[in-house]
């Protein structure tokens, strides 16, 4: 289709000038395959690219300088919590900022049906493209109650979220998500998972998965998704790949040959990654046994689990005055032990759920410092990991700096990626990861995703201390042929489109 498509526009070009073409010249060209950049032209017109190489412009036409700028596709975020952030501001700064032009939603289980997705979108059109995942938690809330989700599932539940989920297959649900770490769907047994994923490949959908473990019994976590992938014979992807365990630190290779086994065997297993050594979630996860109460578990998790003088406390309903503090701030505060005060706070939470039982708004959340760089780049490298944000528009950095950290940091200041592995990891992989076939790389015939950056200046300026601080570096995006973000400001344009998986 696409080499046709390609034929035509050789041999007809100003059937498209009339579409009003536009030329990018005199760029630096990373196609987003992993070859070497070359310098050349882009043409786009309509929502595609038409033209790639040595361009002329046409008479009339418009034509955007570029010397000195590199152009690559638009970056796919393969795991992304923008959704809300990009319906309440659909110019979506968060992640044209940082040249991101697809977010995947619909992550760790947690996700809202298709057809409310398309039907919002139609309602407020938005700057980036969308696409999302199915989760296992959403089918679960569903079906069960939100309130009855610390079991495991009954077979005639399980039926139901299967037909559930094959509808929001049918609406162009790229594949099952799941976040089997938080309680929602930790009680859910491995069996149901399997029968979920099984309907998923039946319309030649995906697998991802935030695993059931990241730190104390994370071998099992992996077995679960290897053997997922190895008995329904579907792509399955570990989401936001890392080790949170102190005494796994250093293990990333490891895990990497563990995951290339599982490869050589057949298993179509990939991952991806964040740049940050901490994450951002409920302080619940700190207790892996879901046991809130033992001193012992809390003791462990401030030895092992995470930094308490490095983890911020960045939203509690409870006590607005632990907002931006430290896990040992607050225990110091509270005259109490670092272990005695994690405990507390979640007891805190509790109670405040129990009094606002109407509460819509997240009761609590922290960064935990937990990984170590030489495993966060360990993974990055790994030839099958694509990068993701995990982000959204709050207050972990990674919502608004995440792929210009990976070209700043990674990519010119240590050189632990090419500038053509690190776009590929950004586009082409990525494309790859999720089943998008008309995305991600530079040819005549795909989609007009492009961004145009400065490669001796691309950076993150988004910290602890300012999530939200834009990019540098990051000139002008385009979405669908429409340029959607220049100078550090949006363009008004929304020309952003629900991808769809293609069933083939
Ligand atoms: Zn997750």
């Amino acid at each position: 289709m696409r080499g046709l498509l390609h034929i035509f526009l050789i041999l007809f070009p100003f059937l498209v000038t009339s579409q009003k073409s536009q030329l990018i010249q005199h760029v630096t060209i990373v196609d987003g395959t992993g070859r070497k950049e070359f310098k050349g032209s882009v043409r786009i017109a309509g929502n595609q690219i038409v033209g790639i190489g040595k361009l002329k412009p046409y008479k009339n036409e418009k034509v955007i300088q570029g010397i000195g700028l590199t152009l690559a596709p638009g970056f796919i975020d393969s795991h992304s919590h923008h959704l809300n952030d990009v319906l309440e501001h659909p110019d979506a700064i968060s992640t044209a900022n940082q040249g991101v032009t697809t977010v995947v939603v619909g992550q760790d289980g947690e996700s809202v049906p298709l057809i409310t997705l398309i039907s919002q979108m139609n309602k407020t059109p938005v700057a980036v493209n969308i696409a999302s995942y199915t989760g296992q938690s959403s089918l679960r809330e569903q079906v069960m109650g939100s309130n009855n989700l610390l079991r495991a599932a009954t077979q005639a539940e399980i039926d139901r979220m299967k037909v559930l989920l094959k509808k929001d297959m049918e609406n162009g649900s790229l594949g099952l998500s799941t976040g089997l770490e938080y309680e929602s769907a930790f009680y859910s047994t491995r069996d149901e998972v399997l029968q979920l994923a099984k309907v998923a490949k039946e319309s030649n959908g995906r697998y991802i998965s935030h695993i059931r473990s990241e730190d104390i019994t994370m071998s099992d976590a992996l077995d679960e998704i290897i053997d997922i992938g190895r008995k329904v014979k579907l792509p399955v992807q570990i989401s936001h790949i890392k080790l949170a365990k102190k005494g796994d630190w250093g293990k990333a290779q490891q895990i990497i040959e563990l995951l290339e086994k599982a490869r050589k065997e057949g298993i179509d297993i990939t991952a991806d990654v964040y740049p940050y050594n901490f994450w951002n979630s409920t302080p619940r996860v700190l207790f892996p046994k879901r046991d809130y109460t033992n001193l012992e578990s809390s003791k462990f998790a401030t030895q092992e689990l995470f930094e308490p003088s490095e983890s911020y406390l960045v939203k509690f309903a409870a006590n607005k005055n632990y907002e931006g503090k430290t896990l040992s701030e607050i225990a110091k505060s509270r005259n109490e032990t670092e272990p005695v005060a994690l405990m507390k706070l979640i007891e805190l939470s509790a109670d405040f759920r129990k009094n606002n039982p109407t509460y819509s708004g997240t009761v609590e959340a922290i960064m935990g410092k937990s990984m170590q760089d030489e495993d966060v780049c360990k993974f990055i490298q790994w030839k099958h990991a694509n990068i993701c944000s995990d982000g959204n528009a709050g207050a972990h950095p990674r919502g608004y700096g995440s792929f210009t950290k990976i070209l700043g940091k990674y990519v010119r200041e240590e050189k632990a990626l090419t500038l053509e592995e690190a776009i590929y990891k950004m586009t082409g992989l990525t494309a790859q990861h999720l089943g998008i076939k008309d995305r991600g790389t530079i040819a005549s015939g795909m989609k007009a995703d492009l961004v145009l950056f400065n490669p001796k200046t691309v950076k993150d300026n988004a910290s602890i201390r300012d999530s939200h601080a834009l990019s540098d570096g990051i000139e002008m995006v385009w979405v669908n042929g429409e340029l959607i973000f220049k100078g550090k400001k949006s363009t008004g344009r929304r020309s952003g489109t629900l991808i769809k998986r293609i069933n083939e």
